[in-house]
């Protein structure tokens, strides 16, 4: 067991001083695992008290959920422990003025006699109590032992209405009965992936095999109804919504959500989960109001979520969604929701220039003829990529620089090929869009400028196109940060640029340039493997990549040849 905590038999009493440090709206009673509002020397005169509590291990529930417009006060027992009758007492005789307290307990026989006990205690002392019981949890319904169900996750949107209720000044036998409605009205189902551990055991609760759940499983590590296999995140949806479904009356169609954390669930499974919750009910034909995603009521580091619904009025939409400073409470949440289906944007299309072809001229077709062959090389070149990358990088060049070459042999058909601009632009589309990794952006920017550049220049001539080159190797080492020397892709792009710049300026013709750029391209690259890379993921692995040519030069080097070569062979004849 791996946990950061100083001695596992302090965890609690540690966890209530930092709760404090944290939180400015929360104090703690002395001597006790109780935390009250900070305010409560005022509120206490004014509202009703709520106050909820149990076992520790649940967090961020209970202490979270203290704060103006939420809880009054939280009582914590040891992990998974009931908290003694004195605290709760403690509780209420701090937290209660003369409008009386809500107690909200969960259906576990020890809450229900300790606080029940603390309850008696304070009427003794002429402080009027309501005690409600939440049994939102459906996973016993259906065996014989059934002996009530226990309470879960649900519990904290009856914290929610009751909070928002008794902050309205309402007496408490009204606030007591906003919370019981609100009990009755919501259901819970719970699925565990993994069990949490205790620190003071140190060792698992249960264990599941590496392809089992646990469906209906308690918030204890209590055994759940049945285990399962597992499944696809979909299925084990529909096998949680089924029994809260079976609960709910069919007439109720306006529903709130919530989909827990029971622990170590990542926020990346719990939207999953959300995705498919939201769009069976809605497709079964519930109007889902509020959705709450997020840590409710955890089971220290169980993996796995619960799912509650809440039947929704008026009423406890409104309570719902009042203000409340409570820190575990989602804020956001409370806005309206729109349908899913009103929330996809289409991203709006740059307008793209028709394909002009003018096949007598000949330069669409060269074009074209080059970029296919370039794309080809590169195809041709995945296996010597990937391999250069996985020594000096992470090995995904070749396989990028393979789909992004496929993308663009696909898209070529419609490029404007007959004006070099606007193909260039065309091209650093397509490879934007497919390339990925560093090379992605850097090609992009690349093509971008080199177009920019060309844009309304005699393209016959062969000065635009070396002022083109030199530019756009500009823009990528900007981009970048990367100077000629860094051991990148402009190792090899650099030389190409200023030798073709300087073979045009002594006159030689446009295709000799090229030659000899290309030349000073590979040269370049092979160089490379005497570099020390500074840019880049070879610059995490330093001295190391001595030896080996950087991957991304080389693949400069394999089109830069192949254009070169498409040409030659379509001009030089
Ligand atoms: P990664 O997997 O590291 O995100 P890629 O595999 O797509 O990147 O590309 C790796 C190549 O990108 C390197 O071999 C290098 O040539 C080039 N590269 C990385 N960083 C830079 C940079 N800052 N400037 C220019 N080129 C770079
Ligand atoms: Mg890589």
């Amino acid at each position: 067991m791996k946990k950061l905590i100083n001695n596992p038999n302090r965890v609690v009493e540690e966890m209530i001083e930092g709760l404090v440090a944290i939180y400015p709206g929360l104090a703690r009673l002395e001597g006790a695992n109780v935390l009250v509002r900070a305010d409560f020397r005022e509120a206490r005169d004014r509202q009703v008290a709520v106050i909820s509590g149990g076992g520790s291990g649940h967090e961020p529930a209970h202490a979270g959920f203290v704060g103006p417009g939420m809880l009054s006060a939280a009582v914590a027992g040891q992990v998974f422990t009931s908290p003694s009758p004195e605290s709760v007492f403690a509780a209420i005789s701090t937290a209660a003025g003369a409008p009386g307290a809500l107690l909200i307990v969960k259906n576990y026989t020890g809450d229900r006699l300790n606080f029940g006990l603390a309850a008696e205690m304070a009427r003794v002392q002429g402080i009027p109590v309501e005690m409600i019981i939440v049994a939102d949890d459906v996973a016993l319904a259906s065996t014989a032992e059934y002996a009530g169900a226990r309470g879960i996750a649900g519990t904290i949107f009856v914290h929610k209405i009751a909070g928002a209720g008794a902050a309205e000044g309402k007496p408490l036998a009204e606030v007591a009965a906003l919370a019981e409605a609100a009990a009755q009205s919501v259901s819970s189902m719970g699925v565990s992936l993994s069990s949490g551990i205790v620190p003071a055991v140190a060792k698992p609760s249960f264990t599941l095999a590496e392809n089992e759940v646990e469906l209906g499983l308690g918030i204890h590590g209590e055994p759940g109804v049945r285990r399962i296999s597992l499944r696809a995140a979909d299925r084990m949806v529909e096998e949680l919504l089924e029994p809260i479904l079976s609960h709910h009356p069919h007439a109720a169609r306006r529903i709130a959500l919530m989909i827990n954390n029971l622990g170590s669930t990542t926020v990346m499974e719990l939207a999953i989960v959300a995705r498919h919750a939201i769009f069976t009910l809605t497709a079964r034909g519930f109007k889902v109001e509020r959705v709450y995603a997020g840590t409710f009521m955890s089971s220290l580091e169980m993996a796995g979520v619960s799912l509650s619904i809440l039947r929704l009025d008026d009423e406890r939409l409104r309570l719902l969604g009042a203000s409340t400073l409570a820190p575990a409470w989602p804020v956001e949440s409370a806005q309206p929701r729109t349908p899913v289906s009103e929330r996809i944007v289409a991203i709006p299309n740059p307008p793209v220039p028709p394909p002009a072809r003018h096949p007598e001229t000949g330069f669409g077709e060269a074009t074209e003829h080059a970029i296919e062959s370039a794309c080809s090389a590169l195809i041709l070149a995945e296996e010597r990529l990937t391999e250069l990358d996985r020594i000096v990088g992470d090995g995904d060049l070749g396989l990028n620089m393979t789909r992004a070459a496929r993308a663009v042999k696909q898209a070529l058909p419609g490029y404007p090929l007959d004006d070099p601009a606007a193909t260039l632009k065309a091209l650093a589309g397509t490879v934007q869009q497919h390339l990925g990794g560093s090379s992605g952006p850097l090609y992009g920017i690349l093509f971008l400028r080199a177009a920019t550049a060309l844009e309304n220049c005699e393209v016959d001539a062969a000065d635009p196109w070396a002022d083109a080159a030199i530019d756009a190797c500009e823009a990528v080492s900007k981009l970048g940060g990367a100077q000629a020397g860094d051991r990148t892709m402009l190792d090899a792009l650099i030389p190409f640029a200023t030798t073709f710049r300087m073979e045009v300026g002594q006159n030689h013709s446009i295709l000799q340039a090229l030659r000899a750029g290309v030349e000073a391209a590979e040269t370049g690259a092979e160089a490379t493997a005497n570099l020390h890379p500074h840019r880049g993921r070879s610059s995490y692995i330093g001295n190391r990549a001595l030896g080996t040519p950087d991957p991304g030069a080389v693949a400069v080097a394999i089109w830069l040849r192949a254009v070169e070569s498409s040409l030659m062979r379509d001009f030089n004849d």
